[in-house]
């Protein structure tokens, strides 16, 4: 799901990836993984600049059960999310970077 930030995302190559999350936790309510989105987006949005230190320690230091391979796409996030960031979009995204990376 793309909106209006989203688009405007693909404006410019710096923006590209980063995904304007408030790190508000509503989408947390109804993942039935238990997901630390916002934590995993605040690293997300680290990787895709830099796969830095601080992107490992977020990924070493979660159970294997809270990675953001986890997700199963199920999609009740969404409507959660005052951004309207696709988070499983996201979560998918970033299981790539950490495989590449790993
Ligand atoms: S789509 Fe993924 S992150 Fe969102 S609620 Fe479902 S399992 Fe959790
Ligand atoms: S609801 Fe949206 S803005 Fe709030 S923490 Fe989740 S992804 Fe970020």
């Amino acid at each position: 799901m793309l909106n209006k930030e989203n688009e405007n995302i693909q404006n410019t190559p710096e923006e590209i990836k980063f995904i304007p999350c408030t790190l508000c936790g509503d989408c947390t309510e109804r993942c039935p993984r238990q997901l630390d989105i916002p934590t995993l987006i605040a690293a997300y949005n680290e990787a895709v600049q830099n796969y830095s230190w601080y992107v490992e320690d977020v990924i070493y230091k979660l159970e294997k059960n809270k990675k953001p391979q986890s997700c199963i796409n199920c999609g009740s996030c969404i409507p959660l999310c005052p951004r309207d960031i696709d988070i499983p979009d996201i979560m998918k995204k970033f299981s790539k970077i950490i495989k590449e990376n790993s």
